[in-house]
Formats: C-alpha cells, sequence, structure tokens
C-alpha cells in the first residue's frame, strides 16, 4: 500500500502529491471552481466526488477499449491513485455539437449540431492563456511528436465515439470535451479527468446543462447538476 508524501502541484481543481514510489501520484480532488481563466472562483460542494468517482468509472472503460490512462484506483471518494506523467502540452478538445468558444468565434447557435467530430488543439500554458494551436504548431514547436499527435486524435475519436453511446442510455449528450495526455515510462496515456467540469453533458430530453456551464453562466442549480450526471452514470452500471 502506497502512502501520501508531500504536496507536489496545487491546481485550480486537483491536489498533486508524491507517494513513496516515484512512478505513482496521488490525487486529491477539490470543490473549488474557477473560469474564464480564473477570472470566475468558486466552490461546488461534491464536485471533487463527483469528479474523481465518474473518472474512476470511465477511465477503466476506456482501458479496456484500448486506451491507455493514468488511472490505478481510488483510494477515497475524492482521491484517486494514478501513474506518474510527462504532460504533453497540447490540450484536445473534440465536439460534436456547437457550444461555448466554438460558438462564439465562428458566430453558429449553441446547440448545432456538427456534420462530424471536430478536434481542437490548446497549448497548455498559463502564461499565454492556452492559445488554440494546430497540428503545424505542434509538429514546428515539437510539442508532440508527429507518432504521439497520431495516437491523440486517434484516441481522442475513440473515446468520443465511446463516450457517446455510453452515455446514450443515461440520456446524457455529449457535446464537446477536453483530454490530456502523457508519458508514463515512454508510452502515451490519456491523464487528467473526464468529468463535468471538463466535458459538456446536456440532458437528452430538455437540453438542460448539466456540467460547469451551470456555474460559468451562474444559471444554479450548479451542485446538483453534478450529482444528477453522477447519479444517471452509476446507475449504468
Ligand atoms: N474545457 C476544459 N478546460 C479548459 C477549456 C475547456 O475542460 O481550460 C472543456 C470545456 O468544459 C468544454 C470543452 O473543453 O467541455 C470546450 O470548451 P470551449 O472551448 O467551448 O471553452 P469554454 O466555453 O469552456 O471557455
Amino acid at each position: 500500500m502506497l502512502s501520501k508524501q508531500e504536496l507536489l502541484y496545487e491546481g485550480k481543481a486537483k491536489k498533486v502529491y508524491r507517494t513513496d514510489d516515484p512512478k505513482y501520484y496521488w490525487i486529491e480532488f477539490k470543490d473549488d471552481a474557477t473560469a474564464f481563466d480564473g477570472a470566475k472562483k468558486g466552490k461546488i460542494t461534491g464536485k471533487g466526488e463527483v469528479n474523481a468517482r465518474l473518472s474512476a468509472l470511465l477511465f477503466p472503460r476506456l482501458a479496456v477499449q484500448g486506451i491507455p490512462t493514468h488511472f490505478v484506483e481510488l483510494l477515497s471518494p475524492r482521491e484517486m491513485l494514478v501513474r506518474e506523467l510527462k504532460i504533453v502540452p497540447v490540450e484536445v478538445v473534440v465536439r460534436n455539437i456547437a457550444a461555448g468558444s466554438l460558438s462564439q468565434r465562428l458566430g453558429i447557435a449553441e446547440g448545432t449540431p456538427l456534420k462530424r467530430p471536430v478536434l481542437e488543439f490548446y497549448y497548455k500554458s498559463d502564461d499565454l492563456h492556452d492559445p488554440m494551436i494546430n497540428e503545424y504548431h505542434i509538429a514546428a514547436l515539437e510539442l508532440a511528436s508527429e507518432e504521439d499527435l497520431a495516437l491523440m486524435k486517434n484516441y481522442a475519436l475513440k473515446i468520443n465515439e465511446y463516450l457517446i453511446k455510453f452515455l446514450q442510455p443515461a440520456n446524457l449528450v455529449l457535446v464537446d470535451f477536453k483530454l490530456e495526455f502523457g508519458h508514463h515510462e515512454g508510452k502515451l496515456m490519456l491523464g487528467d479527468e473526464i468529468s463535468p467540469d471538463t466535458c459538456r453533458f446536456w440532458d437528452a430530453r430538455s437540453g438542460e446543462k448539466l456540467d460547469k456551464d451551470r456555474f460559468r453562466r451562474d444559471l444554479g442549480g450548479v451542485e446538483a447538476a453534478y450529482q444528477e450526471v453522477l447519479r444517471r452514470v452509476e446507475a449504468l452500471v
């Protein structure tokens, strides 16, 4: 049994601790929430638990689908043991329906279905506010190798197909989501989390938003929406 050692890094939504084995990290999911590049700050009670439990439910299922992930085990309702990753500084966004920044940038009404999934890449840099980049930037700046980029694209689209189908019986529509990848002992794996913080989930019947947009846009019922997503997904398994 590994033990929790010193805090390595505290992010907006998670704390990362060292363990007595350098190959594994101990992650604690927080209730703190930020939006708009940290300009909006708040707390979503119970969020850490929802995000940890949902991620713990989804990561092993993705592994079965051939997508390696950093997940090892859930240690408590909001703590997770993961493999240490050297993070690739590229965030991958997958979109099925226009929303958020895509709707704003391209003037497409939120809720417009896209004819095929759209992949976007963002350079992970707090100082630069995660600018959008394309595959040429990734190659020219050597942010990821050609082989890793191909794998990230392939994994992202596979995850999308799997999650769309998996969430369907829960009446959850997967609008868009963000993924992060990294290397563990030289192998590319999915990291971070899959949660209402990093995905847009809409109720299939009413279109009601069941994700972080409730916090971003002050829609109310934030905590209830997070709980509802977990409840519906747990009812599937
Ligand atoms: N997203 C994220 N972290 C970010 C930016 C986006 O998890 O730093 C997720 C977001 O929750 C949504 C998707 O990526 O599911 C696309 O977000 P978008 O580009 O529309 O930006 P936003 O409207 O969230 O600023």
